[in-house]
């Protein structure tokens, strides 16, 4: 028999991503997982979906195939509340839904990224954007952070030896995994930079809603057109309804639609129509916020106290003041790769520091994530973890 054929090349260059595999072994009910970056299902408000389900499936629209960018019903609401945090008017045209953010996220680097273009993420890295960009061939320079989020220094100093980006990816509020967010001065030097340079600003934005004490900044998107946002109701809603959108000039807009036609056709009507009536209940919808925001301001108190108390000066970790995870560095040379097994086995999971890294780096860091546990089993999480960093340091 003729061997089969092989694989596509731009397969090579593709690795899975280490918290979708850590995801099978965390399934394990004896193992508390701090591993996937997952909202809290018993803060999805089903009941209020399900009614919304119901009222869609009063017409015919909601189990037909929907346009391309999206039912206009929802696209209007969106651009409306798009207007308001980018404090100017957005328009229909310039909001494309999605199948979830990390759709728009695919779709952009088909229509942005040539093979070879340079695109820069920040270090540590949102590993879906880097399995992106890998997709299409983009040779991709990583810059650091720091507690205001991307050194646009470091973008600075890159943009001065002659490099030209066409793409900067940030994770602008509440970085996954860093858990940090870009200050307003650098927002506003980042889109001062794109429009300089010419370059693409992709500002990936899920967690900006889940602040806990002071609501996000403006969003870069509110400085340059040079700016794509994606937003997605996966954080604040349900993951589930896999509904995203990106705000982009209409131009880019119209090319997204051209490959998503050849991609899936369009998107599910029935879940756009549940969303749109959710959010246009703006009401509603900042009380059900406002009810993640307290459920997860306080897990994140009851993690880092407990991180604080049984590990004191051996790390230092984030201030956590919104989003979902936690990003802690050991300052007593622990790998944290050689933890992992050791904390499995102890009953707790984290995502090492490394899996996030381009190139090496952050072999002593972990991401926590501390939306889908109580109080007492954070607690549990953390002496467990504490066991497993003893037993590391006598072995
Ligand atoms: N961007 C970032 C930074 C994320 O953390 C995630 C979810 N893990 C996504 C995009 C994708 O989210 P979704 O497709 O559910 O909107």
């Amino acid at each position: 028999m003729h061997p089969a054929p092989q694989l596509a090349r731009r397969l090579d260059s593709l690795r899975s991503s280490a918290i979708r595999d850590l995801l099978t072994v965390t399934a394990r009910a004896d193992i508390i997982s701090l591993a996937g970056g997952l909202p809290d299902p018993e803060l999805v408000p089903r009941a209020r979906i399900a009614a919304a389900a119901v009222d869609a499936l009063g017409g015919l629209s909601a189990v037909q195939y929907t346009e391309t960018p999206g039912w206009a019903g929802l696209r209007e609401v969106l651009a409306a509340r798009n207007s308001v945090q980018c404090g100017r008017p957005v328009g229909v045209n310039e909001i494309f839904t999605t199948h979830g953010s990390q759709q728009a996220l695919s779709l952009l680097a088909q229509v942005l990224i040539d093979p070879g273009a340079v695109v820069v993420v920040e270090n540590p890295a949102y590993i879906g954007a880097l399995q992106v960009f890998r997709a299409v061939d983009a040779q991709i320079d990583a810059l650091p952070m720091d507690a205001d989020g991307l050194s646009i220094d470091a973008l600075e100093e890159l943009l001065a030896t002659g490099v030209r980006p066409t793409v900067v990816h940030t994770v602008s509020n509440f970085h996954n995994p860093a858990s940090r967010s870009l200050s307003t001065d650098r927002r506003i030097r980042l889109a001062a930079l794109a429009e300089q340079f010419g370059f693409w600003v992709i500002e990936d934005d899920p967690y900006g809603e889940i602040w806990f004490d002071e609501p996000s900044p403006r969003p870069v998107a509110a400085y340059s057109d040079r700016v794509i946002r994606l937003s997605s109701a996966s954080k604040i809603i349900a993951p589930a309804l896999r509904t995203g959108w990106l705000q982009a000039p209409e131009h880019v807009c119209r090319a997204v639609e051209l490959v998503r036609q050849g991609a899936d056709l369009c998107g599910s009507a029935l879940t756009q129509q549940i969303v749109a009536e959710l959010i246009a209940d703006d009401r509603w919808l900042e009380h059900h916020i406002d009810g993640v925001r307290a459920a997860y301001r306080e897990r994140a108190e009851i993690l880092c106290a407990a991180v604080d108390q049984v590990f004191g000066d051996v790390i230092s970790r984030t201030d956590v003041t919104g989003g979902m995870f936690c990003w802690i560095d050991f300052l007593d040379g622990t790998d944290t790769q050689k933890l992992l097994p050791l904390a499995l086995e102890a009953g707790v999971a984290f995502v090492p520091g490394s899996a996030f890294a381009v190139g090496d780096g952050y072999q002593n860091s972990m991401r926590l994530c501390f939306t889908t546990s109580d109080g007492p089993v954070l607690e549990a999480a953390v002496s467990r973890l504490a066991r497993a960093h003893e037993e590391l340091a006598l072995a």
